[in-house]
């Protein structure tokens, strides 16, 4: 199995990639000069993994026959989004295959109350938090905690869907009764005045080593994020913090593979947001930003492989998410004007346009932040369906 892997240099890896959405796509990407052998379980033979992996299982991710069927051919499964349902992950535990993260770091991982309590544990620094589930006083937690109040679902969110700012406190109370008549746990938090949202990537292996990645800025909009900046302008003490944090998690939740931290600088102060276990969008500016990408450190680190390095590549990197924009417009229509743009390295993920829907990345690698954000910028608009301007007609 795949403890001897390390050592093996014979038998070609079988990694296999539970979801075959972009995140999937660009793993097959980093494992080409690897020699590997990646299949990915698709839910529908268009998702955008699919479209370009050679070995494709079309069965649904959240079915727990298809998920171990799928599993036990490979040496390692991996897994490209969060939302496991508890019963696959159990029902691939039971099935002995070799899962990297293991269940139980995609428990933590898959829900918010979970990692506040950790993170409190490890007397890391956190907005004040309480955790309501079952029958709660909602009037005397906004006492404490005042308003406006940020109340998530403990589980099922993402992109800011489960994410809700309450005004005032019978707001409060309609969303928490709504949730938990669901039996969903609900993470009621101190609304902080956000001065900027950060991301750090740490990668580790199961025998213990780990790497962290440079600290990056993410510029969220709406809930999603629009762009990642690298460096992130904060002072050097607040960068070492961040590393110091990111490697203390992937510590305690024993991550193996690509872990990614989310924080806040509120008063001047670090606070941790959330985490995921997998290759993360604050992320993809590895591919061209670092020595080595985070898709094929999360490859390495779950082959137990030496970890690669993961300085940066330039002064400043900048990554700008390309979203649908409110045509629908078709990238491919002006790709060749993005591709004129200085420096742009323009990743599609296949998908079908629709308003607001991810639909590829840009990054720019230049001496300073300013012009790696404009030449990404103006790649992304234009493949998002902006006006083409004058001067970069191709
Ligand atoms: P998701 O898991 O859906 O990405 P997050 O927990 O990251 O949800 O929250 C979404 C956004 O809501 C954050 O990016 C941040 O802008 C805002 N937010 C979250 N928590 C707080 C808070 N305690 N105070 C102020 N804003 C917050």
């Amino acid at each position: 199995m795949l403890g001897d892997m390390a050592t093996a240099t014979t038998k070609r890896a079988h990694v296999g990639i539970v979801g075959a959405g972009q995140l999937a796509r660009m793993t097959l990407q980093a494992a080409i000069p690897l020699a590997l052998r990646v299949g990915v379980l698709a839910e529908r033979p268009d998702d955008g993994a699919a479209l370009v992996a050679s070995e494709v299982s079309v069965g649904s991710p959240n079915d727990p026959a298809a998920v171990v069927a799928f599993a036990r051919q490979c040496d390692v499964v991996t897994f490209d989004h969060e939302l496991v349902p508890p019963a696959c992950l159990n029902a691939l535990v039971a099935a002995g295959v070799c899962l990297r993260p293991s269940a139980a770091t995609m428990r933590l991982a898959q829900n918010k109350r979970a990692q506040r309590e950790v993170f409190a544990g490890l007397d890391l620094p956190v907005p004040p938090f309480r955790i309501l589930s079952g029958a709660v006083d909602v009037e005397e937690v906004v006492g404490i905690l005042g308003l406006p109040v940020v109340l998530k679902a403990a589980s099922g969110g993402y992109d800011g869907q489960g994410v809700w700012i309450a005004d005032r406190a019978d707001e409060a109370r309609r969303i928490v009764d709504e949730l938990t008549a669901r039996g969903i746990d609900v993470v009621a938090e101190q609304w902080v005045p956000i001065e900027r949202e950060l991301a750090i990537l740490v990668a580790r292996r199961p025998c213990g080593d780990a790497i962290v990645y440079p600290l990056v800025e993410t510029i969220q909009v709406d809930g999603i994020c629009r762009e990642v900046v690298l460096p992130a302008p904060v002072p050097a003490p607040v960068a070492s913090e961040a590393e110091a944090i990111a490697r203390r998690i992937a510590e305690a939740s024993s991550v193996v593979g690509i872990l990614a931290v989310e924080l806040f600088v509120a008063g001047g102060r670090l606070l941790v947001n959330e985490i995921a276990t997998r290759p993360h969008n604050s992320g993809h500016y590895s591919i061209e930003g670092c020595v080595t990408s985070q898709f094929e450190q999360h490859l390495r680190a779950i082959l137990d492989w030496p970890l690669g390095a993961t300085a940066p590549t330039a002064p400043a990197v900048a990554t700008v998410n390309v979203l649908g924009g409110p045509t629908a417009a078709n990238p491919f229509a002006t790709l060749p004007v993005a591709l004129a743009i200085e420096g742009a390295h323009v990743h599609l993920y296949g998908k079908g346009p629709r308003p607001g829907r991810k639909l590829g990345h840009v990054t720019v690698c230049a001496a300073d932040v300013e012009t790696a954000r404009r030449r990404a910028r103006a790649a992304a608009e234009l493949l998002s369906g902006a006006p083409i301007p004058v001067e970069v007609k191709p």
